[in-house]
């Protein structure tokens, strides 16, 4: 403390190396640093105290050199992994943020992190909304269900609905707004209790346990005879197959996510039924977040009313505490997280 400048111990979640095949906790390793309260001398960036950290699939392929996944950077060995959390500003380099504000985007997995402003956004903090729904139903996952619904699928009102994974981040919001459209809607999740969730609390029609269904296909056509109209796709391979051929004519499939093949991506499954996309004149499109990023205000000004109201709503699964972390982000590969996954660092 030299300088008069606190120093804190500062607890960090690290990549450790590439990984191939499944990834494990153990290829995320807790450390315990020191790290000085302020600011390096001339940063336009932010030191920032994290409160929650979000775990998102998409990490899994930041863990990859080659990862075909990796729309985003790459993590670097050694260092902190990085990912969307909400944090709260202790200094700032940057005239549009102070100290005490709170902010969401990139941060480190660690409990202070220098960041960049660059496409940071300021939370103004409403009572009835919870921190944490800045990195859920109000951020990424939240704006990836409202683009990929009401932008890619194009819905109408009476169509038929099939979500996979769909009790998580994204898959319970979709199934919402198509309620909201008008649709008949059906999801799949892999446990009793998230079927439940999908149909007592988030109000789909229909819901199964893809894990209890030795012929998907047969399954797929007892809760849609006539066929569907929009699939919001979570978890690729063998859960796209069964879908294609299930299609209606003209029918729309997102083409969201595959989490299924992110622990192997040196060999994806191959997909046989493409064909139906001929036959049934159906348009599969796939889509990133962060292209739709202009409809970001509009986005809040919808959400947040039906938040207010009850017309959404929202469940997140929180583990406390940094030490938690990895097994959370492993936790989402096997199906562990019961909603949106997130990691409590710090209660404000
Ligand atoms: P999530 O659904 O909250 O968590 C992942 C869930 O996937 C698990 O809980 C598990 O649920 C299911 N799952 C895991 N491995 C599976 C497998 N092998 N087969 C079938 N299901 C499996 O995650 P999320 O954040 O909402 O993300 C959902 C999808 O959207 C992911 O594919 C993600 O990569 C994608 N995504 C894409 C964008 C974009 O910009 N395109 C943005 C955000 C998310 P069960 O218990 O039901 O199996």
């Amino acid at each position: 403390m030299a300088s008069g400048v606190a120093e804190v111990r500062n607890k960090q979640v690290i990549f450790g190396d590439y990984v191939t095949g499944y990834a494990k906790e153990s290829d995320l390793k807790l450390t315990t640093t020191t790290t000085k309260l302020k600011l390096p001398e001339g940063s336009t960036g932010l030191l920032v105290k994290n409160l929650y950290l979000s775990c998102d699939p998409y990490m899994r392929g930041r863990m990859s050199k080659n990862g075909t996944l990796s729309y985003v950077e790459t993590f670097k060995p050694g260092t902190p992994v990085v990912g969307l959390g909400v944090a709260k500003v202790l200094e700032s380099g940057d005239p549009k943020f102070k100290p005490g504000d709170l902010v969401s985007g990139q941060t480190g997995w660690e409990e202070y992190s220098v960041i960049t402003t660059e496409f940071l956004i300021k939370i103004h903090h409403i009572d009835h909304v919870p921190l944490s729904y800045h990195i859920g139903v109000l951020g990424m996952p939240g704006m990836t269900a409202y683009a990929g619904f009401y932008e890619v699928c194009c819905p109408k009102k009476g169509e038929t609905v099939y979500i996979s994974a769909a009790s998580g981040a994204v898959g319970q919001l979709v199934g919402q707004f198509a309620k909201l459209t008008g649709c008949y809607v059906v999801g799949s999740a892999g446990s009793k209790e998230k079927v439940d969730l999908l149909k007592n609390k988030f109000g789909f029609d229909e819901a199964f346990n893809y894990k209890e269904e030795p012929d998907m296909d047969a399954a797929l056509r007892r809760y849609f005879p006539d066929g569907i109209d929009i699939y919001f796709e979570n978890v690729g391979g063998k859960m796209l197959d069964a879908v294609l051929p299930n299609m209606r004519l003209k029918g729309r499939i997102a083409v969201c996510g595959m989490i299924s093949q992110y622990n192997q991506l040196e060999r994806p499954e191959g997909i046989h039924n493409l064909m139906s996309l001929i036959v049934k004149q159906v348009r599969m499109e796939g889509f990133r977040v962060f292209s739709y990023y202009h409809l970001y205000g509009k986005f809040l000004e919808t959400m947040l009313p039906y938040i207010k109201e009850g017309k959404i709503t929202y469940v997140e699964d929180v583990l406390e505490g940094l030490e938690n972390a990895p097994a959370a982000l492993m936790g989402l590969f096997a199906g562990r997280n019961v909603g949106k996954q997130v990691v409590l660092v710090s209660r404000e």
